[in-house]
């Protein structure tokens, strides 16, 4: 059978730069069962938490077996096992998760999940290596207790053993959340495009990925072996043995490309013609400081605090939130820490006691909204924030601004906690610089005034794209229109960014438009002033920005604000930096 074995080239769309060559694991045609969340109703929520104590119950029992059946003298080997059954009798493991489904009332799935990613997160950085491991003690846990709630019968991909290239008709950004690093070396689908949420996140996990390319699925069979070119946007099936040699090698100088660029990430993002940016690094927990640090961000653009506030039927106390502050804030100074206040619902609800019945979350009692509704809660925060001020550099960001006034009650709110903590007489520093994020169309459109109350802007594009464009961000029925490069959303950063200029204010962007290479002529036209982004981003973003000239990009702008659709300013930028940007992702 000849034609099996031909070499074939298959063209896509490059998702996620990046070469890897192995084996192919197919993901059945209509994508994977996959780790979904959905609400359950109060009256379900025993049953739920029956279904989970059972499934717990049930992986212990099989994990006794397996200990059981270890020969006597491989015993010593047995030893992890005995871990992972520790870990399932951990009761403060278990009743988190317990805790989660009733609370928020969702499924058990999401919340082993959940539970199971943030007690992760809070090893993963840690650099003692038992600690480390019991991250993946972790995993293989909760890996078990899924299997029996989702049944044998589903794909999971976080449960993938091998090491392996996905081939998925498709991905969803949350089934592409799930991949676990050291498993998939980089993935394919038949559906898909550059600037879906799916190749954000294959750029953000750092492995290659090409999307768009049609029929991947029929002819690709598993165990064959394919090369996926993610630079190019191309995959090769069934490689000859020369054209092995000749992307091993590729892939050698790409990875020396990418630490030859880490290496320079230390150095400031200065453009052809002199100027400066600022490229921070967004975090949500003080463990990823390390992180920003180590791809040479200029500061945190973005500390997202909800973290805190998960998993708890108490709202955090002010000593505990001041300590993380001022961990962040110590470690990162004198560079600028910045802290967005409580950014819950919406598609974070936190506390199901709190949590509002809402027809449409996005559009609901969320962030600014939910803590004016709970002023003692907020000045709570307040208070931990500007007890850290005295100890860093630090600012604060107000989320989902939609208008005046909610800045007016929050400034309020903010002397009241200056003046409680001057009354107990704590070190505070009420002289920070407090900004909002520019992600409601209503504050985008009214730029101009709300730049007179506040000290800087941050646009944040994944909210701003969802309200402008009327797209519910985590609904992949319409993620095909999700586009940052609609004229419409460039049109808006533009206002805003000429609006804080004309008021002498700063400009950033936290959102993940900033972390995509292809879109730095265009925000540099704009005359951004910083940008905020995932760690693991910071070095291309830099060194990209090296490359580009300002006052060019200020004519291309002119270009890009007559074009019509998003596609065909993709096509210009692809046109006019294409060279650049494909130099720019560490490809020769
Ligand atoms: C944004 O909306 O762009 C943003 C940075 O905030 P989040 O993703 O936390 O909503
Ligand atoms: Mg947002």
């Amino acid at each position: 059978m000849q034609s099996d074995v031909r070499e074939m080239i298959l063209k896509g769309i490059s998702g996620s730069p990046g070469i890897c060559i192995g084996k192919a694991y197919l993901v059945d045609k209509e994508g994977v069962d996959v780790i979904e969340k959905y609400s359950i109703s109060p009256e379900a929520v025993r049953k739920e938490v029956d279904r989970f104590k059972t499934a717990v119950t049930k992986a212990r029992n099989e994990l006794e077996d397996t200990i059981k059946r270890v020969p006597e003298e491989l015993r010593h080997h047995a030893a992890i096992l005995e871990t992972h059954l520790l870990l399932h009798k951990d009761k403060m493991f278990y009743g988190k998760i317990i805790d989660m489904i009733k609370i928020r009332m969702i499924n058990a799935e999401w919340a082993l999940k959940e539970t199971t990613a943030q007690t992760k997160a809070m090893f993963n950085d840690i650099s003692d290596p038992y600690l480390k491991s019991r991250a993946a003690d972790i995993e293989h846990v909760a890996e078990r207790i899924m299997g029996n709630l989702v049944g044998i019968k589903a794909v999971n991909i976080a449960g993938i053993d091998k090491r392996v290239i996905l081939v998925a008709h498709n991905l969803s950004p949350a089934q592409t959340s799930q991949i676990q690093l050291e498993k998939v070396m980089g993935f394919i689908t038949d559906r898909g495009g550059r600037a879906s949420h799916t190749s954000i996140i294959a750029r953000t996990l750092e492995i290659p990925a090409v999307l768009g390319l049609d029929n991947a699925t029929s002819i690709i069979k598993n165990d064959n072996i394919i090369i996926v070119d993610g630079t190019a946007g191309i995959v090769i099936v069934h490689p000859e043995e020369e054209t092995l040699i000749r992307y091993d090698e590729l892939a050698k100088k790409y990875a020396q490309r990418k630490a030859d660029i880490l290496r320079t990430s230390v150095r400031p993002a200065e453009s052809i013609d002199g100027q400066a940016f600022s490229i921070m690094g967004n975090i949500e927990l003080p463990e990823e400081v390390v992180a920003v640090k180590d791809h040479g961000g200029d500061g945190i653009g973005l500390y997202r605090t909800e973290f805190l506030y998960m998993n708890r039927d108490t709202f955090p106390d002010e000593q505990e939130l001041f300590n993380q502050y001022k961990e962040v804030a110590e470690l990162m100074y004198p560079q600028p820490v910045t802290i967005r206040t409580l950014d819950v619902n919406g598609d974070k609800a936190i506390l199901g006691m709190e949590t509002p019945d809402e027809a449409n979350p996005a559009l609901g009692l969320r962030a600014i909204r939910f803590c004016l509704q709970k002023p003692g809660m907020f000045k709570t925060q307040f208070r931990a924030i500007l007890r850290a001020a005295a100890f860093g550099n630090v600012r604060v960001l107000l989320p989902m601004i939609s208008g005046s006034e909610e800045i007016h009650e929050t400034l309020k709110i903010i002397d009241q906690a200056a003046e409680s903590l001057e009354k107990d007489g704590f070190p505070y520093n009420r002289n920070i610089k407090t900004g909002i994020m520019i992600e409601v169309p209503s504050a985008a459109i009214i730029a101009d005034q709300l730049a007179d109350m506040v000290d800087f802007f941050s646009i944040g594009t994944n909210d701003l794209v969802q309200y402008t464009l009327a797209i519910d961000r985590g609904n992949r029925q319409v993620a095909y229109l999700y586009n940052t490069l609609h004229p419409a959303v460039i049109r808006m950063i533009k206002f805003v960014v000429d609006a804080g200029k004309k008021k002498q204010i700063k400009t950033f962007m936290c959102g993940e438009m900033a972390a995509e290479i292809f879109n730095l002529p265009i925000l540099m036209g704009i005359g951004i002033d910083a940008l905020s982004m995932a760690p693991q981003s910071i070095p291309s973003v830099k060194n990209m920005i090296r490359k580009i000239s300002v006052s060019e990009s200020r004519l291309f702008l002119k270009e890009v604000l007559k074009q019509t659709s998003a596609a065909d300013t993709m096509q210009l930028i692809t046109d006019t930096y294409g060279k650049t940007l494909t130099n720019g992702i560490y490809h020769t």
